[in-house]
């Protein structure tokens, strides 16, 4: 619960943080850029302003007559003549003032927002420079004046642009702005919670399942999550198609065991009625000897029992204890068939035609020991005196195994069952045999990705054809 908890906060709280820092980089990026853009706008206001101011001033020597005074225009006594404004000098235009200077400062025509801040510093011509004042920044720009003026005598425009409204209503925006983003934080933080909570429900769900399976409830439970192809759609899929996996092995492991220990019983009851039997009443030496001769066959059919199941359940792990390696079938198959060729059973040849340098992926153990098992049933289910052929050949892309007898065959009805577990056709249970060697070869031969095809008459005999992939796998 804590786990989850913190997993459902984490979540919220990056998702919060990061929806924080996006809308906040954005304000900010939308600010600088409109700021930039608004100075540079009244910057160009500015110089504009100045520049058409130049041309609206002159000198006139003496005073002139009213009729020569057009275009409109102020007069300003200015040494011992006359400075003439245009009437279209823009004394404020854009949020920009103008004024006329002399070169020490002193303001003879026009608007001058910061008379005493700026009027310190000396005049340079073309010069854009900036000041601050009460918090509103000014950009200064100032125009020495060409103009046939008395000797010793300097005229300059100073032109000044405040921060344009546009300007400080951005920054008022701002300035506003900034304080909700902690509210932004809260709301985003109890959506975001709300949300993952809805997002996350289905995984609570696949975690209780989980749960109440490992802890052994019910396997056959699965997690329903309805219609959906998401990934936790498709986590689901995958926990339900393990749980198939684990009940089917369970279900194995349960039959494997009922099937093992009925098979047991059968040879323990045997001996345990046969014992009953003889302690009954006196018997003689060679009625005592008939009887323990019953015990001791039972008891090898359990010893047999008991070693084929101990080895189908090692074979059954696969991997776990047989691990594949390059294994040289052709030596394999050669060695097989010479030891087991030492065999006598039922005066059955054994022959072999087997193919050169064969080398596949496997295990070299189980490769044997599957072809022992089927050895051996040749043997066992041959003719008198009849023949055993092993060949071992290669194709482009598989390896082919046959094991040929002609001995008694295998009715049809019963050519798929006698691969299943312990089945043993009825006419060949005067055979001793427990009903596992072909279970093991097929195990065997899965864990080696082959495949098997059985081609058997009854009376005439069989033929086992394996098929490996010539493969690394
Ligand atoms: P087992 O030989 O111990 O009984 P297997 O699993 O090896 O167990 O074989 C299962 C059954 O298949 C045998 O009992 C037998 O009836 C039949 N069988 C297997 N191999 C042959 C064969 N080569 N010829 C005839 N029948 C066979």
């Amino acid at each position: 619960m804590k786990e989850r908890m913190s997993i459902r906060l984490k979540m919220t709280l990056w998702y919060s943080l990061l929806i924080c820092i996006i809308v906040t980089l954005t304000v900010l990026a939308f600010y600088f850029a409109s700021k930039s853009v608004l100075r540079l706008q009244s910057r160009d206001y500015l110089i504009a302003a100045v520049e058409e101011n130049v041309d609206k001033i002159t000198y006139l020597e003496s005073r002139p007559t009213e009729d020569a005074l057009s275009p409109p225009g102020i007069l300003i006594p200015y040494d011992k003549g006359f400075l003439r404004v245009d009437n279209d000098f823009l004394d404020v235009i854009h949020d920009v003032c103008a004024a006329l200077y002399e070169r020490d400062g002193v303001m003879l025509y026009g608007e001058n927002p910061l008379s005493y801040e700026a009027s310190s510093i000396a005049f340079t011509d073309s010069h854009l420079w900036s000041l601050t004042k009460d918090g509103v920044r000014f950009d200064i720009y100032d125009r020495k004046l060409n103009l046939p003026l008395p000797k010793g005598k300097e005229l300059w425009i100073r032109g000044f642009a405040a921060d344009t409204k546009n300007l400080q209503d951005l920054r008022k925006i701002m300035m506003n702005f900034l304080p909700l983003v902690p509210m932004l934080l809260l709301i985003s933080l109890f959506l975001g919670y709300v949300m993952t909570g809805f997002q996350l429900a289905p995984l609570r769900k696949i975690e209780g399942i989980a749960e109440s399976i490992s802890k052994g409830d019910d396997l056959k439970k699965r997690i329903e999550l309805g219609e959906g192809k998401d990934e936790l759609h498709q986590l689901a899929n995958v926990f339900n198609s393990m749980y198939d996996r684990l009940e089917n092995s369970f279900e194995a492991e349960k039959r494997f065991t009922s099937e093992a220990s009925h098979e047991l019983r059968t040879p323990l009851a045997v001996i345990l009625a046969q014992c009953s039997l003889t302690l009954e009443e006196e018997r003689s030496p060679r009625e005592y000897r008939d009887s323990i001769r019953v015990i001791r066959r039972q008891a090898a059919r359990m010893n047999g029992l008991v070693k084929d199941i101990l080895d189908y359940a090692r074979i059954d792990q696969g991997p776990l204890t047989y691990p594949m390696t390059e294994c040289d079938l052709s030596g394999l198959a050669k060695e097989t068939v010479s030891n087991m060729a030492l065999m006598t059973i039922n005066d059955i040849g054994l022959k072999s035609e087997i193919e050169e340098g064969i080398v596949m992926k496997g295990n070299s153990e189980l490769l044997s020991r599957l072809l022992q098992n089927l050895i051996i049933n040749a043997f066992k289910y041959g003719k008198e005196e009849g023949t055993t052929l092993v060949v071992l050949e290669s194709q482009e892309d598989k390896v082919t195994l046959t094991v040929e007898d002609n001995g008694i065959g295998i009715p049809d009805e019963e050519q798929e069952k006698i691969f299943e577990r312990f089945y043993r056709v009825d006419s060949s249970r005067s055979v001793p045999g427990t009903g596992l060697g072909l279970s093991m070869v097929m195990k065997i031969i899965q864990y080696h990705k082959g495949s098997l095809s059985l081609d058997s008459k009854e009376g005439k005999g069989s033929r086992f054809t394996i098929h490996f992939p010539k493969g690394k796998e």
